[in-house]
């Protein structure tokens, strides 16, 4: 991508209303533009950094053996009338009517959608587990729609649901799609802390939260900083200054976070209001065992952000850096631009004629993990910094190539 084609292009200054980094550096970069509280655009860098950030979800999610779906976003009343939830939910919820007085909610969870496919498709164990996914937009009233993108009224989620013929099979599932959200934030660059929470509107059954520890958090957890297990203050069994109860190595420790991901063991409720029931071995009518798996990858956007950047700007970690290398031209880069494109390495090429000090400063703000120089003084060779390093070195064109493939 060149710079001078790039929609659109840096600010000076986020709106005097930004407090967060996420907001600020995240409008500055142009990542995203917000239209209203809580309603934000995902301009071409910030959808780039999205898409790498839901192929790792949709790799991991696979992998569990998930399958991708889409699902309407309008419902009926009377599909949430099933579960008492339009009543329940009504807080949350965005309802509107039609011009034949009909009514309906914009969807902010789909647990009953599903449970209706469900019923609509199954009727034997045979045909069970069912492990399905959607990336979608989800409507919420959100009174306090603050902390940049951390908190939309509408915004994208991963969310995943199973369902199974025992409750034993859903709890072998349940923790095997834990381990898969580890792993999903650890390619992820954050560092997650587990944490034991209740279930809102979903469950009076405990949940797990995934908590990434940032001062610009909403949550507060009580957790070990051994093990990385934790609380949420809703379900708290433990104090501060505590021995860890689950490693009994550490102590525990209290500190602000942002929720990233939550997942549901929702038992048999669901499939019992809904009437959605399977034969098992027997011959016997059952409710479907159901769970609910959830990820923000617009909030995800921005806890990155909250962790990761300095007062220059945004340092992206490599699997999600919306370009591998920023080239910034002090003199015409044209042809190292086409070879690192032909080697199949995803660059920004800053072909302005801009002065080098706006340069540099643009790519400090955008965070591409990899500078690369090309410039009257570095001759027929690249200069090469990472961004999270002040160090430069001279490299030649196919070691700057070999470098940038390997990673
Ligand atoms: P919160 O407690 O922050 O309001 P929640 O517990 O209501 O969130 P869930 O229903 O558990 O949210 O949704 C699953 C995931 O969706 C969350 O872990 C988070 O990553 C994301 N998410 C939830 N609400 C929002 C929001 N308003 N904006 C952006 N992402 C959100
Ligand atoms: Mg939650």
């Amino acid at each position: 991508m060149m710079h001078s084609q790039l929609f659109p292009k840096t600010l000076k200054e986020a709106s005097r209303d930004a407090v967060a980094a996420n907001h600020k550096l995240l409008v500055r970069g142009g990542f995203m533009d917000q239209l209203m509280a809580g309603s934000w655009t995902l301009l071409p860098l910030g959808w780039r950094v999205v898409g790498k950030i839901n192929n790792i979800i949709r790799a991991e999610m696979n992998a569990t053996g998930g399958q991708e779906l889409a699902l309407p976003l309008l419902h009926s009343k009377e599909i949430w009338n099933e579960t008492g939830r339009w009543e329940s939910a009504a807080d949350i919820m965005y309802t509107l009517k039609d011009s034949r007085e009909r009514e309906y909610a914009l969807s902010f969870t789909h647990e009953e959608i599903i449970m209706d496919l469900i019923r609509k498709h199954v009727s034997s164990y045979k045909d069970l587990p069912i492990k399905i996914y959607q990336f979608s937009t989800k409507f919420r009233q959100e009174l306090r729609a603050t902390g940049g993108i951390l908190r939309g009224r509408e915004f994208l989620m991963k969310d995943m649901y199973s369902a199974h013929e025992s409750e034993e099979d859903l709890m072998a599932y349940y923790e095997e799609v834990k381990q898969a959200y580890l792993k999903i934030f650890a390619r992820l660059g954050l560092e997650v802390i587990v944490t034991e929470a209740s279930g809102g509107v979903f469950t009076d059954k405990h949940t797990h939260e995934f908590q990434v520890l940032a001062e610009s958090g909403e949550d507060t957890i009580y957790y070990c900083s051994e093990c990385k297990q934790g609380q949420n203050k809703e379900v708290l069994s433990v104090a501060e200054g505590d021995k860890c109860p689950w490693c009994s190595l550490g102590k525990v420790v209290v500190g602000k976070s942002i929720e990233v991901g939550n997942i549901f063991p929702l038992g048999t409720k669901y499939a019992t209001d809904m009437k959605a029931f399977f034969t098992d071995k027997n011959g016997k009518q059952q409710p479907f065992w159901f769970g609910s798996y959830g990820i923000g990858p617009t909030r995800v956007l921005g806890t990155l952000v909250e962790v990761h950047h300095d007062e220059k700007g945004i340092l992206w970690p490599k699997e999600v850096a919306p370009f591998a290398a920023h080239l910034v031209g002090l003199k015409d880069a044209g042809e190292v631009y086409e070879e690192l494109q032909s080697a199949g390495i995803e660059v920004l090429y800053d072909d302005s004629d801009r002065s080098a000090g706006e340069k540099f400063a643009d790519a400090d703000l955008l965070g591409i993990p990899v500078r690369l120089v090309v410039s009257a003084k570095t001759g027929d060779k690249i200069e090469w910094k990472d961004r999270n390093s002040d160090e430069t070195r001279l490299m030649t064109r196919p070691e700057v190539v070999s470098a940038l493939s390997t990673i």
